[in-house]
């Protein structure tokens, strides 16, 4: 595995794609677990080369958010990526990124960043969606993957993709999940032992309002109560917000009719914890 700067990974890709090579792209924030892992190897999987980049954005953290205190490891990450077989590694700083600490140009979603986690977190999908163009940019990849995990973050980076014609493919992977049902996340790291099995409420709340919808319940708003109830039995979590929504649009919706995303974001303790599920009637219909 190589470790390279911005030039250098040019370089490497441009020999690759020469050569009739495909590259497959992971962006993280690195503190690397198991769901980066799922996503690097399909990466693995499916292209000629891995390419990882490890960048904790400034751009799509808010004033009074954990930009400071968020996981870094990048020792820990190095190692990861090297057993995962990634090619290349690109750890940039934020001099590298944002020479003059920021830049001008902002590529804005439009509604679909607009609301959940929009709402709550201004600003959050523009530095996303920018940050995302401009490694797309330095990688030009074949495929970009990303997890169900952040559904909102594949919507708006599948939307921008489409708007703005970029020629790569994006490859949506499964949630991964601690046993407990937990989403792995790099915040998980600042649950306590006893917010850690707090955290678990959450998903088991997604997973009673899954298997309603699957039993046939379509009314979502009896869908977000089942997830309320269960999450606010746990007293150390707080539902920030609860919502059913169309997996492309993001719109709100009353009822599900063939496709939707549950999501949630609820603070444990201190630590804000997004998941969601995806429910997909699609099949059952067409087998019926
Ligand atoms: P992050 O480092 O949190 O920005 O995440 C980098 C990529 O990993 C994003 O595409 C996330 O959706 C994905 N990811 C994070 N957690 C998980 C998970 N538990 N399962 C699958 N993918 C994940």
């Amino acid at each position: 595995m190589k470790l390279l700067d911005a030039k250098a990974l040019r370089l490497e890709i441009g020999d690759d794609r020469s050569r009739g090579l495909t590259i497959g792209f992971v962006p993280t924030m690195g503190a690397l677990h198991d769901g980066h892992l799922s996503l690097i190897r399909r990466a693995g999987a499916e292209n000629d080369r891995v390419v990882v980049s490890i960048f904790v954005n400034p751009l799509q953290f808010g004033p009074t958010e954990d930009l400071a205190t968020y996981p870094r490891d990048l020792a820990g990450d190095s190692s990861k990526c090297e057993g995962a077989g990634v090619d290349y590694l690109f750890a940039p700083s934020v001099e590298e990124m944002y020479p003059k600490g920021a830049i001008d140009t902002r590529i804005d979603p439009g509604p679909v960043g607009a609301v959940l986690e929009g709402e709550f977190r201004p600003g959050f999908f523009v530095g996303v969606a920018t940050v995302c163009v401009k490694l797309f940019n330095l990688v030009a990849p074949d495929r970009a993957y990303f997890g169900q995990k952040d559904a909102q973050q594949l919507a708006v980076i599948k939307k921008v993709v489409s708007d703005l014609d970029l020629p790569l493919e994006i490859v949506e992977c499964p949630t991964v999940r601690e046993p407990d049902g937990l989403a792995a996340s790099s915040r998980n790291k600042h649950l306590s032992a006893q917010d850690r099995e707090a955290a678990a409420a959450l998903s088991r709340g997604l997973f009673a309002a899954e298997k309603q919808a699957l039993a046939g319940e379509r009314d979502a708003t009896l869908l977000k109560n089942v997830v309320a109830d269960i999450v606010g039995r746990e007293p150390r979590a707080r539902i920030q917000y609860v919502e059913v929504i169309d997996p492309v649009s993001f719109v709100t919706l009353d009822w599900i009719e063939d496709r939707a995303v549950i999501a949630l974001a609820a603070f444990v303790s201190e630590t804000r914890l997004i998941d969601n599920v995806l429910i997909d009637l699609t099949h059952e219909e067409g087998t019926r």
